[in-house]
């Protein structure tokens, strides 16, 4: 029976890792916020790797927390081991990746959710979108309850028609087993909403009693660990590190799996979903790569709490006495008990073109989405989106100006861009590839490059905002003093440079031109440089890059302008495709179907030509002209 309950600005559909962020962005910006989750023992639940970052994830987070977001500091907050990726490479590709314990992760979140004003919590499992003339009005709930609202963020993950499934065992669930959502689909095909089926998997989590570590690799984790969180220091979050061990698949574990393929769901066609091309399942990398001998395993605690081991690189869905064939022939493992097999699960999701880059539908109004419901895959990605989410379905509730980033802003910008951009027929996950600008987007100036526009929505706090100004004016009269010290060929000098193996002056030079040999950083140079003061390490860290990659930067910095210009050049919202001529058949219909919101955007269509957007440019100036006279 429906029954009409209070009202609210927003509700966000799911607490998952996209709905925690869209729910507190919104209620912290005022809005009344009422989040609906299956089970309220699920909230930011990990249901696969047990771990937050990594690469390009890991700029996805730092950018997260620049904004205002809480991933950040919720993994500083209950993280059992944490390390820097790719230090040997440049700082575009250094990435954060920390060790999670899962449950503390859940519950840590879940306590920030509760005690966040604004922010109202409910079991229950939300059936139907309620909207008048393609604007949302209101929401259902299985149970018949109707909460009348502005605004609806979906954030449903891998619940809505979930199927999971390994060899012939399959059942109609989320993940762990959590009841799936099995009607929200269907009333939002009713919206004509066009949704995609897709599919990821997971691999068997083993009891850490029956694994013999003595045939491994150990993974420690850093010394010197950095946050992931701009509000936290190192001190702040020092603790204890647990270990990850490494081990690998053999020829012996590629016989079982190629032996028993045809029991595979996903090669005997039982599973119909489209799976993450990078984030492949054992089977897959048997089959795709069957000329390495080898596949690395990664084996990482799902936290303090308990022995479950998750056995990283070995997702798979074959059958359960598969399961124990493989991983029994794996290093390490070969006394294997496993607590949880492995499966892969189906689920519905929607093709993301239908949203704006606001991450609005473009066919119903006050309708938001974030998350693997937006065709993406990680928790990261889900996060982002989730964010961006809230952040512009309040600014459009508050009648502000909504948040888009572009690609040489952020890498939450290029996720979103590509989503509503590209067609995406399988889970996207975030790469550096992905990212054309990644000398500037690193994940260690995110704050620079972000906090600012937190602190215009109201998600960074004037504190925050004044540190961060702060911390800029720093780093550039460090940079301007290190430009305008001029160091002599002396004898102490000569012997500071002998000592780190770098050549001898042969003339006098500045300080900023020894930081730009490669052999040399800023605090080898302490001896020689009497004016310096003591400066906090995240300005140390800037000065370094800026000065070691002026020139790459600046190059990028140029291309970024040109970026711009195409970007800047918006297109009207009504624009007619079918009536600017000589644009072709096929541009006409994937303009008309995306309406990109700039030249810039229209050009990443596929599809779209060079030559198109030449007509189009030509046919909006004179469109402009004709407007103005
Ligand atoms: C088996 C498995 C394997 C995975 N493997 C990988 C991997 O290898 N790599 C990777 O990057 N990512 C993987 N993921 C994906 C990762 O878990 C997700 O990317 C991430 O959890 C997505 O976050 P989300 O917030 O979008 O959704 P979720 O974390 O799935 O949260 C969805 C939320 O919505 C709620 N919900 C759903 N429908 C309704 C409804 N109708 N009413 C009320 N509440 C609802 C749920 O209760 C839940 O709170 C895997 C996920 C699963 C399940």
């Amino acid at each position: 029976m429906a029954y009409i309950y209070e009202s609210y600005d927003v509700v966000v559909v799911g607490a998952g890792h996209a709905g925690c962020e869209a729910a507190l962005a919104c209620a912290r910006l005022s809005l009344n916020t009422l989040v609906l989750t299956i089970s309220m023992d699920s909230i930011a639940l990990m249901p696969c790797n047990p771990n937050i970052g990594g690469t390009s994830k890991g700029h996805l987070v730092r950018e997260i927390d620049a904004l205002g977001g809480e991933m950040g500091k919720n993994i500083d907050k209950t993280y059992i081991q944490s390390k820097m990726l790719n230090i040997s490479k440049g700082p575009a590709v250094h990435s954060l990746r920390a060790q999670a314990d899962k449950q503390e992760y859940s519950r840590t979140m879940r306590k920030v959710l509760e005690n966040t004003n604004n922010l109202t919590l409910k079991q229950a499992e939300v059936v139907e979108i309620l909207a008048e003339d393609h604007k949302v009005v209101g929401i259902k709930t299985y149970s018949g309850a109707i909460y009348p609202c502005k605004a609806v963020i979906l954030c449903t993950g891998t619940y809505l028609k979930a199927r999971c499934v390994y060899g012939d065992v399959s059942n109609y669930t989320g993940p762990n087993g959590l009841q799936a959502a099995n009607y929200l689909t269907d009333s939002l095909k009713s919206l004509g909403i066009e949704m995609y089926r897709f599919k990821t998997g997971t691999p068997a989590r083993i009891d850490k009693r029956s694994i013999d570590f003595s045939k491994m690799e150990e993974q420690f984790g850093d010394e010197d660990i950095v946050p992931f969180s701009f509000t936290n220091t190192a001190e702040d979050i020092k603790k204890e590190q647990v270990s990850c061990w490494l081990t690998y698949t053999n020829e012996e574990t590629h016989r079982i799996i190629n032996e028993n393929i045809d029991r595979s769901p996903l090669y005997c066609g039982d599973i119909k979903g489209t799976g993450p091309r990078y984030c492949p399942s054992i089977e897959d990398k048997v089959v795709k790569f069957a000329d390495k001998n080898r596949h690395q395993v990664f084996i990482e605690p799902e936290g303090n709490y308990t022995n479950e081991m998750y056995v990283g690189g070995m997702s798979s869905s074959l059958p359960e006495d598969v399961q124990y064939q493989m991983y029994r022939s794996v290093a390490g493992l070969e006394n294997a008990k496993i607590i949880r097999n492995a499966y892969a699960i189906e689920y519905d999701c929607i093709n993301p073109m239908q949203l704006k880059p606001t991450l609005e539908f473009k066919n119903v109004e006050g309708l938001f989405s974030g998350g693997q419901f937006n065709g993406s895959s990680g928790y990261e990605e889900a996060a982002a989106q989730g964010l961006m989410a809230g952040i512009n379905a309040s600014m459009k509730l508050l009648g502000k100006e909504q948040v888009v980033l572009d690609r040489s802003e952020a890498y939450i910008g290029v996720l979103i861009d590509d989503l509503v951009t590209k067609e995406t027929r399988e889970p996207y996950r975030m790469m550096t590839s992905r990212a054309e600008y990644r000398l500037i987007l690193r994940q260690d100036n995110a704050d620079l490059r972000l906090s600012k526009i937190g602190h215009r929505v109201g998600l960074i706090d004037n504190e925050r905002y004044e540190k961060l100004m702060e911390k800029e004016v720093q780093m550039e009269e460090e940079i301007k003093r290190l430009e305008n010290t001029l160091i002599g060929a002396n004898a102490e000098v000569q012997a500071l440079l002998e000592q780190y193996g770098s050549n001898i002056l042969k003339t006098g030079t500045t300080l900023a031109e020894l930081i730009r040999r490669p052999e040399l950083t800023y605090e080898m140079l302490a001896p020689m440089d009497k004016d310096r003061v003591e400066l906090p390490k995240s300005v140390i860290e800037q000065v370094n890059i800026y000065i070691k990659y002026e020139g790459y930067i600046q190059r990028q910095m140029r291309q970024v302008d040109q970026f711009k210009k195409m970007e800047g050049k918006l297109i009207p919202e009504d624009l007619d495709y079918t009536q600017v001529p000589s644009l072709r058949i096929e541009a006409k219909q994937k303009l008309n179907q995306i309406r990109p919101r700039s030249v810039g955007q229209a050009s990443r269509i596929s599809g779209v030509s060079p030559a198109d957007i030449s007509v189009l440019l030509v046919y909006l100036e004179h469109f402009k002209h004709s407007k103005n006279n």
